[in-house]
């Protein structure tokens, strides 16, 4: 697999990483991640997989920044902490079929903060076009967001978390509601934009068909991690069976 390109001899050194050291995170009392322990590195590719309730929705908001935790999160390039810029592709927002809003207003309301009714200018559409065009989107440009398949909106939604380019993209679940076919293409994609621009990719999946073609880690997740390594080593492991119930009953 693709391994980071500014990595030496295994251990982190210059390389640019993220660092998370001993997070524990509480609810009410109740310990839902215990002491988590993980580097990720530029032009990564990680998976973060587990049953539901494992916390790994909980995960990202602390790394998002929107849950307390214990321990810390650090990010680093060059050997001097920086600040991390996060590009977020939450769950697939539901939107109205027959709402009126294009590609287009939802980039203009986004990256311009400029209301949808607004025309947009000529300078704003090529903007919008140039970002559509890191995910090989820019025919998807007027069509009205509540009409695009699946894979269509994933692709709209990943163009918005690359603008501006971030340090680390996370992705919640980009292959639920998605088909096979759209599947292989949002990883191409993936796979081509942590290389092109050398970001680390975390994200959440239930599909385990597509990680071994395209992760360089899986993390397997139940409050604590039972196990990381390549996709073939924790698919294959007693964790995995366990937490997803796939043991025979035998010794
Ligand atoms: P996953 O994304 O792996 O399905 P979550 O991170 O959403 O899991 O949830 C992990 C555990 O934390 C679950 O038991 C859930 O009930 C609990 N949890 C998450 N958010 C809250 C909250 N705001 N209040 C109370 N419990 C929560
Ligand atoms: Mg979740």
């Amino acid at each position: 697999m693709n391994a980071c390109k500014h990595l030496h001899g295994g251990g982190c050194g210059d390389a640019c990483c993220l660092k998370i050291e001993n997070l524990t995170v509480k609810i009410g009392g109740e310990t839902i991640l215990d002491n988590i322990n993980l580097h990720m590195h530029c032009g990564q590719l990680v998976a973060l997989i587990g049953p539901n309730g494992a916390g790994k929705s909980t995960l990202i908001r602390a790394i998002l920044g929107q849950r307390e935790y214990e321990g810390s999160i650090t990010f680093q390039t060059g050997g001097k902490k920086e600040k991390l810029r996060i590009g977020y592709v939450p769950q697939s927002p539901a939107f109205d079929r027959a709402d009126p809003v294009s590609v287009l207003d939802l980039f203009t309301c986004c990256i311009f903060k400029r209301p949808a009714f607004l025309p947009p200018t000529k300078q704003m559409r090529a903007k919008v076009t140039e970002c559509l065009t890191r995910v090989h989107g820019e025919s998807l440009i007027d069509k009205r967001v509540g009409t695009l398949s699946g894979g269509e909106l994933q692709r709209v939604l990943l163009a918005l978390a690359l603008e501006p380019l971030p340090n680390m993209l996370i992705l919640d679940e980009p292959l639920s509601g998605v088909d096979v076919e759209g599947m292989e293409l949002l990883m191409d994609m993936l796979d081509e934009i942590r290389s092109k621009y050398d970001l680390s990719i975390l994200m959440t999946t239930h599909d385990f068909s597509t990680l071994e073609a395209h992760v360089d880690q899986v993390v397997l997740l139940q409050s604590s991690i039972l196990r990381k390594g390549s996709p073939l080593d924790v698919l294959n492991s007693d964790e995995f069976a366990r937490a997803f119930h796939m043991t025979g009953g035998g010794a």
